[in-house]
């Protein structure tokens, strides 16, 4: 997909970058949790707004999450 440039104000909606997040703590739960859906799957980008970047992180540490067994593939809310 093409991007166009638009203005030199930059919007971005990914929240870490907001945040100016560095680095994702797989043991950080209530976090990662906001980027799964309610059957534990990484919502995509373009649901949360999550730049590239920050993808890539999350998607890291919810694995290692996942290893570690602190988050499951389904939550009970
Ligand atoms: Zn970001």
């Amino acid at each position: 997909m093409r991007e166009t440039k638009t203005e030199q104000r930059k919007k971005k909606n990914c929240s870490l970058c907001a945040d100016k997040v560095e680095a994702i703590d797989y043991k950080d739960v209530a976090k990662l949790k906001k980027y799964l859906s309610e059957a534990g799957k990484i919502l995509p980008r373009r649901v949360t707004g999550t730049c590239a970047y920050h993808q890539r992180m999350l998607t890291n540490a919810i694995k290692k999450a996942r290893e570690a067994a602190l988050i499951g593939y389904v939550f009970e809310n």
